[in-house]
């Protein structure tokens, strides 16, 4: 059997490359990691979370949480690193980030038919096997090489919220709670008086922003606008969006406003400021957020950054097997392909890693069907419009609709996807 180039080792590509090699595919991994990074890279470990070290909601009552549970019932390798690498408790898959990205590079290092490469891909032979895996930072010269494939490639602006050191932190002005009311030292909550508030919007709106040279049309990615573009909008948005206080209460008062804080490992030494994705220039950061009266000696781990985002018209491009229509040998994995999220990159991965290897043997490819979050994934990729193609979170509505009440209806949805898992995991 014909060897697989996987190009990232990203989460889409870590996966990808453990379920070739575990059917016995050899696998070239190729990443241009740790020599060079992309701009949100800085791990020298694979599967890097650049952002949010949660892979969100993990229970049924969410399509995020169905899609986990398909994964899982399929042997997901990645996922599985996730929750040997989580934090106990919560209703979210929270990993520690560090320990997370170090068991999947070791793993991968293990496998006997992985061999990892160090550099960077600028084209690739349209005649072999390849599965591009490359995310959203995609280097500029290989996102040119698919360009020139495909006729096109799109691209759109996302951020990264700041990170502090928890000694940094003035607990005076905090509370430890989460959004349930329990006290957890999970979420460290910064509180803002009304005038507070109001001198901290002004300045948010004012700051300097990092001035975007390669692309004039910025697109910001509406689930991940910026800080201050939100505050832009009116200080009401920004007190009804990231600091909006329900669900808590200090002493029994429900705060005017609140910033809060989420731990970013299990040793609870720093804390990422949930929804603070920015494109502030970094001494505005250090200015604005410093404003926040529990941060105002605060020590910045991180700051924010925003990047641009590139991935391929897949409605155009792709089929529902992620297979590019031109060339079935090669694949397109992860963001890039269109799919949006951790679990998603994930779940792509592992659709791709099971088909290449099913293509290589001239077996029919595995068809997940449009009632599982898997197949559901890969339609919304081959069905979206292309002529306003955004990448998009697993929900419910990207499933075969069942008609009934919505009470009963995510129930059955579930039923339907993990009975049709059982029956393709017979097959694969
Ligand atoms: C700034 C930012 C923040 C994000 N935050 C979140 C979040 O909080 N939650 C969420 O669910 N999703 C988030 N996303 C979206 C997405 O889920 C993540 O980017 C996710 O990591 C995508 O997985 P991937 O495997 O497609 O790409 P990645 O995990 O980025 O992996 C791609 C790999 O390819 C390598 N690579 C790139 N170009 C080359 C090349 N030419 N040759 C060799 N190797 C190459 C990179 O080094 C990297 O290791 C964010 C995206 C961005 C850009």
């Amino acid at each position: 059997m014909k060897k697989v180039i996987v190009i990232g080792a990203g989460l889409a590509g870590a996966e990808c490359a453990f379920q070739l090699a575990k059917c016995g595919v050899q696998v070239d991994l190729v990443d241009i990691k740790p020599k060079e990074m992309t701009p949100a890279h800085s791990n020298k470990n694979f599967a890097e979370l650049v952002c949010s070290n949660s892979l969100k909601n993990d229970t049924l009552e969410f399509a995020t949480g169905l899609l986990k549970a398909e994964l899982r019932e399929l042997d997901s390798f990645v996922l599985r690193c996730a929750d040997e690498t989580k934090f106990q408790g919560g209703t979210t898959l929270t990993v520690d980030r560090e320990k997370f990205s170090l068991l999947v590079t070791q793993k991968l290092k293990e496998q006997q038919n992985i061999n990892i490469i160090q550099k960077e891909v600028e084209s690739f032979d349209l005649n072999e096997p390849v599965i591009v895996c490359a995310g959203p930072l995609c280097t500029p010269k290989l996102s040119n090489f698919i360009q020139s494939i495909t006729g096109e490639s799109l691209y759109f602006y996302d951020a990264v919220a700041p990170i502090v050191s928890a000694d940094s932190i003035d607990y005076d002005y905090t509370f430890f709670q989460d959004k349930n009311g329990d006290v957890t030292q999970d979420y460290v909550n910064c509180v803002l008086e009304k005038d507070e508030f109001y001198d901290f919007w002004k300045e948010l709106v004012n700051a300097e922003r990092v001035k975007l040279k390669e692309f004039e049309n910025e697109k910001n990615f509406e689930a991940c606008l910026p800080i201050e573009k939100i505050a832009m909008r009116g200080a009401e948005t920004l007190l009804c969006g990231p600091l909006k206080p329900f669900g808590l209460s200090k002493k029994g008062k429900k705060p005017f406003a609140v910033v809060q804080l989420r731990k970013e490992n299990a040793m609870c030494d720093s804390y990422n400021l949930v929804g603070f994705q920015t494109n502030l220039t970094f001494p505005e950061q250090r200015r604005v957020f410093g404003m926040i009266p529990a941060l105002r000696h605060a020590e910045w781990l991180r700051l924010g950054v925003m990047h641009r985002n590139t991935y391929i018209n897949a409605p155009k491009y792709l089929n529902h097997y992620f297979q590019l229509k031109t060339h079935q040998n090669i694949m397109f994995a992860g963001q890039i392909s269109g799919v949006e999220g951790y679990t998603e990159s994930i779940a792509s991965g592992l659709m791709c890693g099971i088909n290449m290897t099913r293509y290589l043997q001239n077996k029919p490819l595995i068809d997940f069907g449009i009632e599982t979050c898997l197949g559901a994934l890969g339609n919304f990729l081959e069905a979206g419009n292309p002529n306003n193609f955004q990448p998009m979170h697993i929900n419910w509505a990207l499933l075969k609709p069942i008609n009934l009440p919505k009470n009963e209806r995510n129930k059955a949805l579930v039923k339907r996807s993990l009975n049709k898992i059982a029956e393709l995991k017979e097959m694969i």
